[in-house]
């Protein structure tokens, strides 16, 4: 008798634990030139088509914001000077948005000098002749919006390398929550979206990088509702014939790279596009202006660091746990409104 009552125990058990378990999926490929990692936990039956699709998505709006490959859309647009494609011209309207806000800092317009730099192949430095010149022809007033349709003046070009992998991010994301899917963790490069729950358990955890040590961690943060973005000098660069480091972020005021004192900013906000634009400024803008502009802006919250240590924004704070630091990020404080 109570052998049958503990195998009727067991059997109730599975029964209940295979109900409550629920599946991770998990697929790492190459896309937008990064490495992209989409992980979800759901028990559809349909999970990984979900996941093909998912990708089809990155594929999908890599080619239309590439302005480097000759199969991007902007690369284009660059080469015509006109197009009415509806993503580039949100896009460029949102990027024109951070233009603004930034004061100019976030800047679309400057691909006539990223390709004089090619930081990606380049062994020196252009000369200062070759940046001044190149520079006349940046600025977004060489760009026109009329009628849904983008045009540009002679010798313009735009570029959305510093926004569109939030985008992508974004558009990924709204297509997993159109298939019911909600926990999900998102890892382009680094920036991370972060959606639900881990195993329908607990905010995810993750770890904000040192960026002067591959293999050790500046803190951790557990949260989830929000995109985490990293800019930073230490990975996208070359060394000059004349020693110096020439990195990717570039001051529009100068057409050098940015002479920045941050290392590498952190942006939290739940608005992934918004995580993207605002790192790649507040890296420009240095920890100063960086932080007074992010204390003013209502949608998100930034961690500095830099060799002298690591400051952040008025929303967050720190705190110790097993003797690790866990940044402490205020959702509350942040809104939708700007
Ligand atoms: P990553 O692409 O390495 O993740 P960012 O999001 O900070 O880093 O974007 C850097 C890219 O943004 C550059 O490779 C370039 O395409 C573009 N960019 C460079 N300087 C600026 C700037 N001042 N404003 C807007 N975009 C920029
Ligand atoms: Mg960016």
């Amino acid at each position: 008798m109570r052998i049958k009552r503990f195998i009727c125990e067991i059997l109730l058990l599975t029964v209940v634990f295979s109900v409550c378990a629920v599946k991770k999926h998990s697929r790492t490929e190459l896309v937008m030139g990064t490495i992209l990692n989409i992980q979800f936990f759901s028990n559809k039956k349909n999970a990984s088509q979900i996941l093909d699709d998912a990708f089809k998505v990155a594929d999908k709006y890599d080619k239309v914001f590439s302005s480097k490959q000759s199969y991007g859309e902007v690369f284009r647009l660059n080469q015509c000077g006109t197009t009415d494609n509806q993503d580039i011209y949100k896009m460029l309207q949102e990027a024109d948005f951070y233009h603004k806000i930034t004061g100019g800092v976030f800047d679309y317009t400057l691909f006539p000098l990223i390709k004089l730099w090619n930081i990606e192949n380049a062994l020196s430095a252009p000369s200062e002749e070759e940046i001044s010149a190149t520079l006349k022809n940046c600025g977004v007033d060489k760009v026109r919006f009329t009628d849904n349709q983008i045009s540009l003046e002679n010798n313009a070009a735009v570029d959305v390398g510093g926004i569109a992998k939030g985008k992508i991010l974004h558009l990924i994301s709204e297509y997993l929550r159109s298939q019911g899917v909600d926990n999900f963790i998102i890892n382009g490069g680094g920036d991370i979206v972060l959606s639900g729950l881990f195993n329908g358990k607990r905010e995810w955890n993750i770890a904000i990088k040192d960026p002067f040590s591959d293999s050790s961690v500046a803190g951790y943060i557990q949260m989830t509702g929000v995109t985490i973005v990293t800019s930073g000098d230490y990975e996208r660069f070359f060394v000059g014939t004349d020693g110096k480091r020439y990195h990717h972020i570039l001051n529009p005021k100068t057409g050098y790279p940015a002479e920045s004192d941050v290392s590498s900013v952190t942006v939290i906000s739940p608005d992934s596009v918004c995580a993207d634009a605002l790192s790649t400024s507040l890296f420009v803008m240095g920890v100063n202006k960086g932080l007074d502009f992010i204390n003013k802006h209502k949608n998100a919250e930034a961690i500095f660091i830099n060799k002298n240590g690591i400051v952040f924004s008025a929303g967050i704070s720190e705190k110790t746990i097993n003797g690790m630091r866990y940044f402490v990020v205020d959702k509350n404080k942040m809104s939708s409104n700007y």
